[in-house]
C-alpha cells in the first residue's frame, strides 16, 4: 500500500449571526479536512485546527514528501514533515497543517489493520464520554447577559451537565454574564469560563477571584498565550484552576506550561497540536508532571471522531472507574457542516456522547456535503 494522491477540501459557510470571542470575530465558517488516497483505495480522513486556506497550502507542500510512500510509517511521516520545515515551522500552520495529515494517516492505518484507531493506541478505557456544550458567544445585536443565560439554560434543558461560556471582553459585563449563566444553569451544572486571552494578568486575577463563588471549574486561556509568567501569575492569583493549550504546538511548546505548572489543565487540540502521533507524547509529559488533561475540539466530525479516539485510549490518571474525566468540548455554534460531513452524526444523549467503534475514526464520509460546503459553491 503506498499513497497516491493528497487532496484538501475547503468548507464554508456564511454565519446569519456573527459572533465574537474575545480574541476573534466569526462572519463565516471556513474548515479544511485532508483525504489521503492509497493505491489500494483505502482513503484516510483528517482535519487541520486554524485558518484554513493556508493549512491548505500547507498540506500541499507536505504532499511532496508523502506520494509513494507507505502510510503505515506515521511516526517516521510526523519526524520527515517536520524536519521539512522546521527551520521556520516549529509551530503554527505548519503543525496544524501536519496534524490533519497525521490523523489522515492514522485512519488510514486503523483501516488498514481493520480496527478503531483507540486500539492502535494500546485500548479503549472507555466507550463514551461526558460532553460539555461550548457557546454563549457574544453576538451581534442582543443583550449579551440575557442571550448567554438563555443559551445556558437551553443547553441545560438538551440533557448537558456541563458547559463553557466566552468572557475576556469587559470584566464588569462579563462577570454580570458569569453570575445571570450560573443561575440558569442551576446549581448542579458544570460551567467553565473561556477568556480567549482577551485580559492582562490584572483583569484576570480580578475576575476570577470574583467568579469563584459561582463554582468554576476551570478559566481557560486568562491571558495571550506567549506570557507564560502571566498564566503563572493568574494561577496563584485567583482560587479558579487555569486552563489552556490550544494555541500551543507539540511537545515543544507544551513542555514550559506542563513542568512548571503554568496551568492546572493542558488543553491539546488534536487537529493542531501534531495529530495522533504528537497528543500521545503530550499526554506522556502531562501525566508525568501530575497536570489533568482535556482535550480541545473546534471542528467538524472528523476532528470529533479523532479527539474520541484518542480520547478512549487516555490513560485515567490514577487509574480509575472515572466517569467525570476526561470530558468533551462539543461546540454548539452555528456550523450547518460540522456534522453534515459524515454520514452517521456524532451527536450527544442527554449529555454523552458514544465512542465510535468501527476501523479508523470510525467515520464514513458524506461527499455530497464536501460538495454543497465548498467555496466554489457559494
Ligand atoms: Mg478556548
Amino acid at each position: 500500500m503506498r499513497i497516491a494522491e493528497v487532496n484538501t477540501h475547503l468548507l464554508e459557510h456564511v454565519l446569519d449571526t456573527a459572533f465574537e470571542s474575545a480574541s476573534m470575530r466569526f462572519d463565516k465558517r471556513v474548515h479544511v479536512l485532508v483525504e489521503i488516497v492509497c493505491d489500494d483505495g483505502t482513503t484516510g480522513w483528517g482535519e487541520c485546527l486554524g485558518p484554513a486556506f493556508a493549512n491548505a497550502a500547507i498540506v500541499k507542500t507536505y504532499a511532496q514528501w508523502l506520494i509513494g510512500k507507505d502510510p503505515l510509517e506515521t511516526e517516521k511521516h510526523w519526524a520527515v514533515l517536520y524536519n521539512a520545515l522546521r527551520d521556520q515551522g516549529q509551530r503554527g500552520l505548519s503543525i496544524t497543517a501536519l496534524s490533519g495529515i497525521d490523523i489522515a494517516l492514522w485512519d488510514i492505518k486503523g483501516k488498514h489493520f481493520g480496527v478503531p484507531i483507540s486500539t492502535l493506541l494500546g485500548g479503549k478505557f472507555r466507550d463514551s464520554v461526558m460532553a460539555y456544550a461550548t457557546g454563549s458567544f457574544k453576538r451581534d445585536g442582543v443583550d449579551r447577559v440575557e442571550d448567554n443565560a438563555a443559551e445556558v439554560a437551553r443547553y441545560r434543558t438538551d440533557g448537558f451537565h456541563a458547559t463553557k461560556i466566552k468572557i475576556g471582553f469587559d470584566p464588569d459585563e462579563d462577570l454580570r454574564v458569569i453570575a445571570a449563566v450560573r443561575e440558569a444553569a442551576g446549581p448542579d451544572m458544570r460551567v467553565m469560563i473561556d477568556g480567549n486571552h482577551g485580559y492582562d494578568a490584572i483583569e484576570a486575577i480580578r475576575v476570577g477571584r470574583a467568579a469563584a463563588e459561582y463554582g468554576i471549574d476551570w478559566f481557560e486561556e486568562p491571558v495571550v498565550p506567549e506570557q507564560l509568567d502571566a498564566y503563572r501569575a493568574v494561577k496563584a492569583g485567583q482560587p479558579i484552576p487555569v486552563a489552556g493549550g490550544e494555541t500551543w504546538h507539540t511537545r515543544w511548546g507544551m513542555r514550559e506550561p506542563i513542568e512548571t505548572r503554568a496551568v492546572d489543565i493542558i488543553q491539546p487540540d488534536i487537529c493542531g497540536c501534531g495529530g495522533f502521533t504528537e497528543i500521545r507524547r503530550i499526554a506522556d509529559l502531562a501525566a508525568l508532571h501530575g497536570v489533568r488533561l482535556v482535550p480541545h475540539v473546534w471542528g467538524t466530525a472528523i476532528q470529533i471522531a479523532a479527539a474520541l479516539q484518542f480520547m478512549a485510549a487516555m490513560i485515567p490518571n490514577p487509574v480509575r472507574n472515572n466517569p467525570i474525566e476526561p470530558i468533551l468540548e462539543f461546540d454548539r455554534t452555528d456550523n450547518p457542516f460540522r456534522q453534515a460531513v459524515v454520514k452517521r452524526p456524532i451527536e450527544h444523549v442527554a449529555g454523552v456522547v458514544t465512542i465510535p467503534d468501527g476501523p479508523g475514526l470510525g467515520i464514513e464520509i458524506n461527499r455530497d456535503a464536501l460538495k454543497e460546503f465548498s467555496p466554489k459553491a457559494v
